[in-house]
């Protein structure tokens, strides 16, 4: 097995997030609004994108001499880059990555699901903040109903993936969503996972006050439909598992914010212009693209990341409350990095 490497609270680099795309069909107001993020916004040029065959030697002695075994791909909306499906079956090929998933709105998995499981995706997390029209038509501000997100979890469900779900809890935005979407997704076999607000970037307006505790979600399901406690799956899961105690389905709160996870922490994420980013809320990222682009051997690539991993100290949401009563400080955003 390839010794991973580890950073210095000894946390070994296993998962790699994968921005394919900064682009998005949506503009989640949480995420991209609208304002910012309006026709002028200045959206990556294509040269500055990192091609299937960088990604993929990245990935590649990442998992050979770094110890990678998990592949995500994100965005922006991932399935906005083109023939993405060639993408995930060049990862598939890497010797030592044990699972491909991919967080996607959905919209376009009618399309391109069972190519995606052909070419060796295995899972896909499908983000849906409301089962309300009104509501989801308002977060997502493209005016893209409920039914567009059905249609591509029954794709994927159809094409043999494994399908979770993600709703992201905002006060004020959708927390009259979490019973029913509790009930939706208890009689289907489809993980539901509840995600705190986080800060992620900079123009999202975050404020604690918006955050809907994992507690909080907790008891409001509880006391309508009685949850247990499931034991994690692995050391480092984010998710807190539960699942009814009627029938055994299983739901999960993902707490950024108020009970944080670093100290089990092994993501990077690289960014679609090949940045490599230690931390969800980090202000920049490490330009892998130039050594790629520099002809570089895979072991002068191996020692360039070993070298960023290694200095790795990041903790923000352990130190959070910290940070949130000072002068706001400069992150990525989450649609360059994704989730
Ligand atoms: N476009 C895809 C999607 O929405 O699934 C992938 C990229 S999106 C940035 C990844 C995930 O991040 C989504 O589930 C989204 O809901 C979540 N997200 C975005 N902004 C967030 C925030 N401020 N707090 C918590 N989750 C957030
Ligand atoms: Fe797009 Fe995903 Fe961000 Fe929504 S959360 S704007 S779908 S990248
Ligand atoms: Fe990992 Fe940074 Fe999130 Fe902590 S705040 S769990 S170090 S990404």
């Amino acid at each position: 097995m390839t010794k991973a490497i580890t950073d210095k609270f000894s946390r070994p680099l296993r998962d790699l997030r994968i921005s394919v795309t900064d682009r998005c069909n949506f503009r989640c107001r949480y995420c991209m609004p609208s304002e910012i993020f309006d026709k002028y916004f200045k959206f990556l040029p294509k040269n500055d994108i990192l091609t299937f065959e960088e990604i993929t030697r990245l990935a590649s002695v990442l998992a050979n001499r770094g110890g990678v075994k998990k592949l995500r791909i994100t965005g922006g909306e991932p399935l906005m880059r083109q023939n993405l499906s060639t993408l995930i079956s060049m990862l598939h090929e890497i010797e030592g990555i044990d699972d491909i998933a991919m967080t996607t709105n959905g919209v376009f998995l009618p399309k391109y699901a069972e190519e995606l499981k052909l070419a060796g995706l295995k899972r896909v997390t499908i983000s849906l903040d409301s089962l309300n029209d009104q509501t989801f038509m308002a977060i997502n501000d493209r005016g893209i109903g409920v039914h567009k997100v059905l249609e591509g979890i029954e794709a994927a469900r159809q094409a043999g993936l494994d399908v979770k779900i993600n709703m992201v809890v905002k006060r004020g935005m959708n927390e009259e969503d979490i019973l029913p979407m509790a009930h939706f997704f208890k009689d289907t076999s489809i993980i539901l996972r509840y995600i705190e607000y986080m800060d992620v970037g900079n123009s999202n307006g975050w404020t604690l006050d918006h955050v809907i505790s994992k507690q909080e979600i907790f008891n409001m399901i509880n006391k309508e439909l009685p949850l247990e406690p499931v034991e994690p799956n692995y050391v480092g899961e984010v998710a807190d598992r539960f699942r009814f105690k009627d029938n055994g389905q299983e739901i999960g709160i993902i707490s950024s914010v108020t009970d944080a996870f670093c100290a089990s922490c092994s993501r990077a994420r690289l960014s679609a212009d090949g940045k490599l980013v230690t931390c969800l809320f980090s202000s920049g990222g490490h330009d892998v693209r130039d050594v790629l682009r520099s002809g570089a051997t895979d072991e002068e690539l191996a020692a360039f990341v070993k070298s960023i991993w290694e200095k790795r100290d990041d903790r923000y949401s352990e130190e959070r409350l910290k940070h949130t009563n000072k002068q706001q400080l400069k992150k990525i955003e989450m649609s360059h990095i994704g989730g």
